[in-house]
């Protein structure tokens, strides 16, 4: 089989209500959707998502149109690790780590995703599956535009859907308003169900350790992104001093930088993000360090994508994920929830195919 070419495709869609962490509002509503062609009539889909940043699809579009497609046509789809090679070094005067990144992962996914519809096997199988489903947890802790009623609303909404664990942001605000909106989500849902929390790297390290130490007082399942990425010492002292475990890794770039903080201890969950860490190839060999480092990995961002990839990585614990009803609204794969878990869809591939009237309805180039 031989890759033939490759169409990108920007989506724009209009944010109603946008939701706010610490530091950022998440206004954009922009996907850019990756469609690899082969000479056997098979497409591989990805789909790159921007909560913020307008101009992110069209970055990776040009980089994929320009840079990456001339490098990729003719190459045999099963060849991932060599394409992936290709792509490292053809990308590396202005990549390595960055933008370029999530171009590389676009195309690791669909490639992916041709060889799992080549062979009628979600891609999971193909990777050597370890479970047909993964626990979930309900990232709909934002901050809302109507404060606590809103916020409150979502999270048992989540728990009706069936999550069984929600993440709450913390951090824009004073510690005490942190221990009102863990307190108030923990007094609605009751006990029974796990609450994480994620600051979004608005802290130093001193208040991240003062912080920490209420949170894990208050039986927070974990403190995720207390710090800036680049905090990788304060954040070694920070997981060698606090019991409540430190999940970070959603801005982390390849198996590389993974290597580097889970060797130094700054982490206890590792949380790869499907766009930033690389892709499927990238993610098998990041699992694969965290595993032999004995951490628990965690996604960053949820969809079939992920969930194809959790599910054939052993120490996986949970899939971030927003309400499915949001989730299922672009693909033709529609997840599905049973006791707090997704489940592993049938479709062949990585169930990234975009629905045509979606494209339609939202496409701007
Ligand atoms: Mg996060």
């Amino acid at each position: 089989m031989k890759i033939t070419g490759v169409e990108t495709i920007v989506l724009r869609r209009e944010v109603k209500n946008p939701v706010s962490d610490s530091l950022h509002t998440y206004d954009a509503g922009c996907t850019l959707v990756t469609r690899i062609f082969t000479d056997e009539g098979i497409t591989g889909y990805a789909t790159t998502n921007f909560g913020r940043v307008k101009s992110g699809p069209d970055t990776v579009k040009i980089i994929i149109d320009r840079e990456m497609t001339p490098l990729i046509t003719g190459e045999d789809p099963f060849f991932a690790r060599r394409i992936r090679d290709k792509l490292w070094v053809g990308s590396e005067y202005f990549g390595t780590v960055g933008v370029a990144n999530f171009a590389i992962a676009a195309i690791d996914i669909a490639i992916w995703d041709i060889v799992g519809k080549a062979l009628g096997q979600p891609v999971c199988k193909i990777l050597g599956g370890c479970r047909d489903r993964i626990p979930a947890y309900a990232m709909v802790g934002w901050y809302y535009k109507n404060g606590e009623s809103e916020y409150v609303k979502h999270c048992t909404d989540a728990v009706e859907e069936g999550f069984r664990a929600v993440k709450l942001k913390v951090g824009r605000d004073s510690l005490e308003d942190d221990i009102r909106r863990i307190k108030a989500i923990r007094n609605t849902l009751g006990e029974g169900f796990r609450i994480m929390v994620d600051a979004n790297c608005a802290f130093d390290e001193t208040e991240a350790m003062r912080r920490g130490r209420v949170y894990e007082q208050l039986g927070v399942y974990w403190f995720e992104e207390p710090m800036q990425p680049y905090m990788r010492d304060s954040h070694v002292r920070l997981a060698a001093a606090l019991d409540i475990p430190i999940a970070i890794g959603e801005n982390y770039y390849t198996r590389h930088q993974f290597y580097d903080v889970i060797k130094m201890g700054a982490v206890d969950i590792i949380q790869p993000d499907n766009r930033r860490a690389g892709g499927v190839t990238e993610w098998m060999d990041i699992g694969a360090v965290s595993e032999a480092a004995g951490l628990k990995l965690a996604s960053h961002g949820g969809g079939p994508a992920n969930v194809n990839i959790l599910c054939a990585i052993p120490n996986a614990i949970y899939l971030e994920s927003g309400s499915l009803k949001n989730e299922n609204q672009m693909l033709v794969t529609q997840l599905s929830m049973k006791d707090g878990e997704i489940l592993l869809p049938d479709a062949p591939g990585m169930g990234t195919e975009v629905r045509e009237d979606f494209i339609k309805a939202h496409r701007v180039s």
